[in-house]
């Protein structure tokens, strides 16, 4: 790596993953957080929740949240 990148901003992936967040929300990263990694812990303190779902890391906002439908977890 070169070069840090300055933000990091972590999108919701929406209520089904495949869907766009209605709001667009986006993950408010603290000053000291420049990786991704590092963005979603600052939003889960926020409420946000990652998702494994279909070999990746799906980012849901707090308000997808609590409309997500229920998916089979494993
Ligand atoms: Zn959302």
């Amino acid at each position: 790596m070169s070069a840090y990148p300055l933000g990091v901003e972590i999108a919701c992936d929406g209520p089904t993953g495949s869907d766009d967040c209605p709001d667009s929300a986006a993950v408010r990263a603290r000053f000291t957080s420049r990786t991704a990694r590092q963005v979603r812990t600052d939003g889960r303190r926020n409420g946000w929740t990652t998702r494994r779902a279909q070999g990746r890391l799906l980012d849901i906002c707090p308000r997808c949240r609590t409309h997500t439908t229920k998916e089979p977890t494993r």
